[in-house]
């Protein structure tokens, strides 16, 4: 029974889940071999100290002379020296091997996701637990119990069954005592008795004490070298979160979130860190980014800066690890800004792990939640200065397809990213059901728009400037300024809008195969710049006026185009709209008339009068490089359907979509996943003989990709199988996660019903 307390005791599980911790934070074998290696170098020495101690301390009983105590301390002593024989050479060699063997032709987070249910994690959780003071107490209780036992074993022994032993004691010791009796003698006498009678009662207790004392004084400590605990990534990580001083940018970015920028730093001060114990600190960051880079102390931060802006050989942010990185982003200061992380380590990806770890701390990330939002294999430098700032990781959507999809002859297959579900496979039968004719296409390039607004003292003034700039002759001299910004950027028009002395100078500007925002951009600029040498009363408000109109819903667009004008029409066979779609043409063009015509119209809608049209647009926009929030113009689409003359049970279709923004350079577009959608499609990239063809095409698939959508939820909604459909795609039990939330359920799933 003892020795079963003292193999609970004395062996200690913490440090195996401590190992297994360091080998999961590695990403490959290489990582996880090294990391194993480098635990044991860390956790070797501590292990090995405490052994000694351990089999010292308790070693002592072996050599009591009460035979009892002996064999328990002798099994003890085994116990320890077998754990430490185990720690140290089979099991880092058996965690590296289930590693290897767990991970070869499995992605790692796969691994990991794995490894929590596993005997590894398991350890690694006894080891949580262990800084668990619940756990704690329930050590302390068993070992308390335990005292109590050899106690009360003791005084039931000294009242009872002493009187019966000592009439057996050695005659010598009767007969002394009889001889001399006297009232001190006599206690001292019993004192000795019990004395030695009890023997292996007190020594084990002392043992247990000593026990104890070792789990509430020493088990707290990490055996982690302390100069690790305290200056790690982790630690400095945690120090960078609570004082790194936010730059201007960081402040504007920080606005609009619930905490001020002034709050921010202070959800971690000095007072909190007090009543956080070491552990809960250390969790802040997940377990896979501390101990990257060198492990020795870091430097001084003067040497660091020495070093990062040196550019001898052997230098530089290569030359520095994580935490002495993390130490100069703390420091503050211009030599390494959060938001210029990527640029100064002139490593992105590495750049991107270290703000993770600074941010997921900020933001009081649970242990290793950061770490499903994947940045690892991606190429960074084509985002930097071009998509996307202050770049933590993507976030992967999944992409399907629609098609093939017959258009001017052509066969496509429509890349689509959503998380809706059905909404794939509806634009799939819709593209069935097209193909069987095939469907015909128009496109215009309408040009790209920017409208900066301009001020005049008077509304003469403004007028004098307004006809100034219509003039043909003085309009060549502002397209010649304007067309010099640019390869690729030509000016078209210049519609002007008057509102009392305030002028709203929309120039429409063709743009190559560039969705073209930033060429009309500057090309606008230009242009102001000469009508205001004609003007210098001329004050410019904004570049943009909202007469452009960009990312907001206008009737202006809608009327006067704005991108691509894309009309494409099909016609539709009877047997295939019954065999397709099981329904006729007469449902669908009466569901048309008053679903996409009466009903938008009833709803006062400008360019809605579509089923959905912003779905197929916005699937498309994301798989391609689009810019998303472009799918506020871009999906003005006019959907009509007519019982066709040649045959009125065969259904005439066309979708208007007058405002198309789309480009296949610049943006998005030349991110390796978009690109490889738009290499799909046969337009990548610039077309190599006449510009603007690449993006017209692509405007021509969007707008049929939308006629496939519109004809199939038109027929689903004439034969009411919509909803029936979404229980199929889009109501998975993963969609559907909580049973009682049925109004969610429904929501969700309905939602292309648009
Ligand atoms: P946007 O204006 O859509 O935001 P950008 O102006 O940022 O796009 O990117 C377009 C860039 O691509 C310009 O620098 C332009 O010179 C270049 N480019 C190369 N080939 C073409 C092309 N065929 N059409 C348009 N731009 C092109």
């Amino acid at each position: 029974m003892d020795a079963l307390f003292f193999l609970l005791l004395v062996i200690d599980l913490s440090n195996s889940g401590r190992l297994a911790q360091l080998a999961l934070s590695g990403s490959n074998q290489a990582e996880v071999t090294q990391n194993i290696a480098r635990g044991l170098e860390l956790l070797g020495p501590a292990i090995s100290l405490d052994t000694i101690v351990e089999v010292l301390l308790v070693g002592v009983g072996t050599l009591s002379g009460v035979q009892r105590l002996e064999v328990l301390c002798m099994f003890a002593v085994l116990s320890v020296l077998v754990n430490y024989v185990v720690f140290m050479t089979f099991y880092p060699a058996c965690l590296s091997l289930i590693f290897d063997l767990s991970r070869s032709g499995v992605d790692m987070s796969v691994v990991r996701e794995k490894a929590k249910g596993s005997l590894l994690l398991k350890s690694l959780t006894e080891e949580e637990q262990k800084a668990n003071p619940v756990l704690q107490r329930v050590k302390l209780i068993m070992t308390t119990g335990l005292m109590a036992v050899h106690i009360y074993s003791r005084v039931a022994f000294s009242g009872s069954d002493y009187d019966a032993v000592d009439k057996t004691l050695t005659p010598t010791l009767s007969l002394n005592v009889s001889n001399n009796r006297t009232e001190s003698g006599e206690i001292a006498d019993i004192i000795i008795k019990w004395l030695t009678m009890s023997a292996d009662h007190i020594v084990i207790s002392i043992v247990l004490i000593a026990l104890v004392v070792k789990f509430i004084c020493f088990d707290n400590r990490d055996p982690l070298p302390d100069q690790l605990r305290q200056s790690g990534p982790v630690a400095i990580a945690a120090k960078a979160s609570q004082t790194t001083p936010i730059d201007e940018e960081h402040v504007e970015q920080e606005r609009d979130t619930e905490i001020s920028p002034v709050a921010r730093p202070l959800l971690f001060t000095i007072e909190d860190q007090s009543s956080v114990n070491a552990s809960t600190q250390t969790d802040l960051l997940p377990l896979r980014h501390r101990l990257v880079g060198p492990t020795r102390p870091p430097r001084p931060i003067q040497e660091c800066l020495d070093i990062l802006n040196s550019t001898e050989e052997g230098s530089g942010p290569a030359s520095l690890s994580d935490e002495e990185i993390l130490s100069i982003v703390h420091a503050g200061g211009t030599h390494c800004p959060l938001h210029r992380i990527e640029s100064v380590l002139n490593d992105p990806e590495r750049g991107v792990r270290i703000r993770r770890m600074i941010i997921s701390g900020r933001a009081k990330m649970p242990v290793g939640r950061l770490d499903v939002l994947p940045y690892e294999h991606f190429d960074y430098r084509k985002v930097l200065n071009a998509c996307c700032e202050n770049v933590l990781g993507y976030v992967p959507i999944p992409v399907g397809y629609a098609g093939p999809l017959l258009l001017d002859g052509e066969t496509y297959y429509v890349p689509m990213a959503t998380t809706e579900g059905a909404l794939v496979a509806s634009t799939n039968r819709g593209c069935k059901a097209l193909s069987v004719r095939g469907v015909r296409s128009v496109v215009e390039d309408v040009g790209m728009t920017r409208a900066p607004c301009v001020r005049f003292p008077s509304v003469a003034r403004a007028a004098e400037a307004k006809s100034w700039i219509e003039n043909d002759e003085n309009y060549r001299v502002v397209k010649t300024e304007f067309d010099s910004t640019s390869r690729f950027g030509r000016l078209k028009d210049c519609h002007i809008a008057m509102d009392g002395p305030q002028l709203y100078i929309r120039f429409v500007a063709i743009t190559g195969d560039a969705m073209g925002m930033n060429m009309v951009s500057k090309g606008a600029e230009m242009a102001l710049r000469r009508i205001q040498l004609q003007f210098p009363d001329m004050q410019i408000i904004s570049l943009s006026g909202n007469f452009c109109c960009d990312k907001k819903p206008a009737a202006i667009n809608w009327i006067k185009g704005r991108g691509k004008r894309v009309v494409t029409e099909c016609t539709i066979s009877a047997a295939t709209l019954r065999s397709v779609l099981r329904t006729d043409a007469k449902t669908l063009v009466e569901c048309n008339k008053l679903k996409n015509m009466g009903g938008s119209a009833m709803a006062g809608s400008i360019g809605g009068n579509n089923a959905h049209a912003a779905n197929m647009v916005t699937a498309v926009f994301l798989a391609t490089g689009q810019d998303p929030a472009q799918n506020v113009t871009s999906s003005n689409c006019s959907t009509a359907m007519e019982c066709w003359a040649e045959n009125s049970e065969d259904l005439y279709m066309t979708c208007t979509m007058p405002s198309l923004e789309v480009g296949t350079v610049g943006g998005g577009t030349g991110l390796p996943g978009q690109s490889a959608c738009l290499e799909m499609l046969g337009v990548r990239g610039a077309h190599p003989t006449r510009p603007g063809d690449n993006a017209k095409k692509l405007a021509q698939i969007v707008c049929a990709t939308v006629m496939a959508g519109e004809l199939s939820l038109m027929a689903a909604l004439v034969n009411s199988d919509l909803v029936k459909s979404h229980m199929r795609h889009n109501r998975s039990s993963i969609a559907v996660s909580s049973a009682n939330n049925p109004l969610n359920v429904t929501v969700s799933s309905c939602s292309t019903i648009s």
